[in-house]
């Protein structure tokens, strides 16, 4: 049985996230993706939020399961019977600090592989960071993340008002 986790902030899960996961589940008996609770970068989802709608875009993937964490990534590999980190490569730029991240966590642990994969190259220019900055602009980003993420991120700006 082999497992990968894909840890990220998935703030929110992108179309490149999806990509990536689709590519890993081929590969892998079980995915996990682990939603890092991350509050250092002060996400616009919460924890719980971000796990919502991670789970909506990936039901149709029966072998890929989603969780949140916090703490150290190779003692939740270790903890969860994975053998590997995955990790998304979208252009030269990812690879400083995904080279960087991949020997930490080596140097942690080595018996814990770092795998990396790439989007259909349509995706390489899209990072949850641009998304949040084009729907908060009022640009239509339904062609870069799954609807229910399209619907969450209106709802953000838009909040239903509260019912006295
Ligand atoms: P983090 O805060 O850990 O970088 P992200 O949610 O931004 O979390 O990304 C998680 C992983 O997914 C990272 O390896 C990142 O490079 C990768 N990733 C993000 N966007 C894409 C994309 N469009 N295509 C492929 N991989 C991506």
């Amino acid at each position: 049985m082999r497992t990968v986790v894909y840890p990220g902030s998935f703030d929110p899960i992108t179309n490149g996230h999806l990509d990536v996961v689709q590519r890993a589940a081929k590969m892998f008996d079980r995915v996990i993706l682990a939603v890092a609770r991350n509050e250092g970068k002060k996400p616009l989802f919460t924890l719980n939020e971000r796990k919502q709608l991670a789970q909506g875009a990936v039901q149709h993937l029966s072998n890929v399961r989603v969780e949140t964490f916090d703490g150290l990534l190779v003692n939740y590999v270790v903890n969860h019977g994975a053998c590997a980190v995955l990790r998304g490569l979208r252009a030269v730029s990812d690879f400083e600090f995904e080279f960087q991240l991949a020997l930490m966590n080596r140097k942690l642990n080595e018996n814990v592989e770092t795998v990396f994969l790439m989007p259909k190259d349509s995706y390489s220019f899209l990072s949850s960071r641009l998304v949040k900055e084009v729907a908060r602009l009022g640009g239509n980003v339904s062609q870069f993340v799954p609807a229910e993420v399209v619907a969450a991120l209106l709802c953000k700006q838009h909040p239903p008002a509260l019912v006295e």
